[in-house]
């Protein structure tokens, strides 16, 4: 199969799986306030893996992939100060203002855009280190839209609704994988500056959207240990992978 395919379909299925994060909520109204941490630790975890994982198949030279870093800290920094969300709890279950689950949903759909910058550039690395990227990034989308999930449920939106909605919100990964593809492959010199943009933009979302609620959530030491575990598991396993 072409490569540009495997990876629409190999993204699709990352998108796809993000519904399957709407199962801890079936028979109940609300989850607990911690799992609402820890699903983002789960998540964070896994990005802080991949952003490993990025920066270590970088190569020779590194400069560009540490230059594409910069710019994608600062392109994350940017997206959050036009929308307005730089502070912006993604997971609070008692905000009902009308906006919120709006900002909620559009900073989700740029940051799955992100993971979609992963997706492509690894692989365009080899086939295995980009299904290994879309694997992981698949499953971390679970925990994910838990979280979205939970804060939609709060607002009366039905099951259905949540799943439908963490998929919609995960399409930018799709079309952001398929064009990173696409670029890296007809400019191979953008590989590095491409993996390197992921890597930083991955580390700085777990960072600012993530992590800081959590800690209220489910306390300091339990959301360390969930996040280093899924960051360890991820290093490890790419390892033994690729
Ligand atoms: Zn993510």
């Amino acid at each position: 199969m072409q490569p540009a395919l495997l990876t629409l379909f190999a993204s699709g299925a990352a998108a796809s799986a993000a519904a399957l994060g709407v199962l801890p909520l079936v028979g109940r109204e609300r989850v607990p306030q911690a799992w609402i941490g820890w699903s983002n630790a789960l998540a964070g975890g896994m990005m802080f893996g991949t952003a490993f994982a990025l920066g270590a198949v970088g190569g020779a030279p590194a400069w560009p992939a540490a230059a594409g870093a910069i710019v994608g800290i600062l392109f994350i920094v940017w997206t959050h100060a036009v929308t307005g969300t730089e502070d912006l709890d993604l997971n609070r279950l008692d905000e009902t203002g009308p906006e919120y689950g709006y900002r909620v949903a559009l900073i989700q759909s740029l940051h799955a855009g992100s993971e979609g910058v992963a997706i492509g550039a690894a692989m365009a690395v080899g086939l295995p280190f980009g299904l290994f990227t879309a694997t992981t990034m698949a499953v971390h989308n679970i925990p994910e839209v838990t979280v979205l999930a939970a804060v939609q449920r709060s607002r009366r939106m039905s099951l259905a609704e949540c799943a439908l909605l963490g998929v919609a919100t995960n399409v930018p990964q799709v079309f952001v994988a398929v064009a990173t593809y696409a670029v890296v492959s007809a400019a191979p010199p953008m590989l590095p500056w491409a993996l390197g943009l992921a890597t930083g933009m991955l580390a700085n979302l777990v960072l600012v959207d993530l992590l800081p609620e959590s800690y209220r959530q489910a306390g300091h030491t339990s959301i360390a240990l969930v996040a280093s575990a899924a960051l360890t598991v991820v290093a490890l396993l790419m390892g033994w992978i690729v």
